[in-house]
């Protein structure tokens, strides 16, 4: 089998197109701005990079943006201050903390400190208990992007063996969660997971966020299976690698992300799409 290529580059642009017309109709109707703070610590090259691609789905949404570029040096008093200052502060609808932060600040408090009404990443712990519980507003972006791309394949999750090789708390699991709240039987792998291969072997579905590159082989993989492939590694000549074999998972997978042009173009859509939810949410839009 030959694997079709999912294009996360095509589906995000959809996702963006109707995030665009729908702010557009917020502000034809009603007048209002859509907002979103995006605040960077130091000088962190791919930080940069990450929220300069941010700024630029923005204007293509047609939402404000505001960028926050605090030094290397800033305490974490002065970030909890700025925190607060864009919590009451009404045009900023979302909030946005690029991660990660210089050692001496603690990431925790910082996200801890946001609203959870404008944390669009999901990352803050009351929309994070959401999640388990199935009653949200914001999906964690990346692992929502996975089920937008699962569902641009016409891939029926219910009754389907899931795997998600990862378990962190940004990726792997609230991805186990999205899975099993569409019905999946989900299993999750993680460093200590005694047989890897056979686990994923056992998948309809595999979701590989491990940030190894190539972990997954094509042996490891069942014939027909929908591979996502959610991990990035910068290897030595600058590529961009994922944790999933390509070439020879393709030759067995019935749908495959590539690395790039796969989930990562989805995250930043997503992003866009939990903006919008924040600003209808306070803004008592339906
Ligand atoms: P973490 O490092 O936080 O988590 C990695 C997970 O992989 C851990 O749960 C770890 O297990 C598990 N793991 C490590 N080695 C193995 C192994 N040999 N077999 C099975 N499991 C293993 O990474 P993230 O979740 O933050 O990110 C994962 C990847 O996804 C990275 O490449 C990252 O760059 C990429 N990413 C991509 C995004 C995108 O937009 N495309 C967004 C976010 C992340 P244990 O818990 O036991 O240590």
């Amino acid at each position: 089998m030959s694997a079709k290529i999912i294009d996360g580059k095509s589906v995000s642009a959809a996702v963006k197109a109707k995030v665009a017309s729908e702010a557009s109709q917020i502000k034809e109707k009603l007048g209002i701005d859509i907002g979103l703070a995006v605040v960077i610590v130091g000088n962190d090259p791919a930080s940069r990079i990450y929220v300069n691609n941010k700024k630029k789905a923005c204007e293509l949404c047609g939402f404000k943006s505001f960028e926050f570029a605090m030094p290397e040096e800033t305490t974490q008093d002065q970030l909890l201050e700025l925190i607060d200052k864009l919590n009451g502060d009404k045009n900023v609808n979302g909030i946005l903390v690029q991660l990660p932060l210089p050692k001496h600040l603690d990431e925790k408090s910082v996200i801890n400190r946001i609203r959870p009404e404008k944390d669009v990443d999901a990352f803050h712990p009351v929309n994070v208990g959401k999640i388990m519980i199935g009653d949200y507003s914001f999906l964690p972006c990346t692992p929502a992007g996975v089920m937008e791309l699962i569902a641009s394949t016409g891939t029926d999750i219910s009754g389907k063996e899931c795997v998600v090789v990862g378990r962190s708390n940004i990726v792997g699991k609230p991805m186990a969660m999205l899975l099993l709240h569409k019905h999946g039987t989900v299993s999750i792998c993680h460093s200590r997971t005694k047989d890897l291969a056979e686990v994923c072997r056992r998948a309809d579905i595999l979701v590989a966020a491990v940030g190894k590159a190539r972990l997954i082989t094509e042996d490891m993989v069942k014939d027909g299976a929908v591979v996502i492939d959610v991990g990035m590694n910068r290897m030595e000549n600058g590529k961009l690698c994922g944790d999933v074999d390509f070439d020879g998972v393709s030759e067995k997978a019935s749908f495959i992300t590539p690395v790039p042009g796969g989930v990562g173009p989805m995250t930043i859509a997503m992003l866009m799409k939990n903006t919008l939810t924040a600003a209808k949410l306070q803004n008592s839009i339906d």
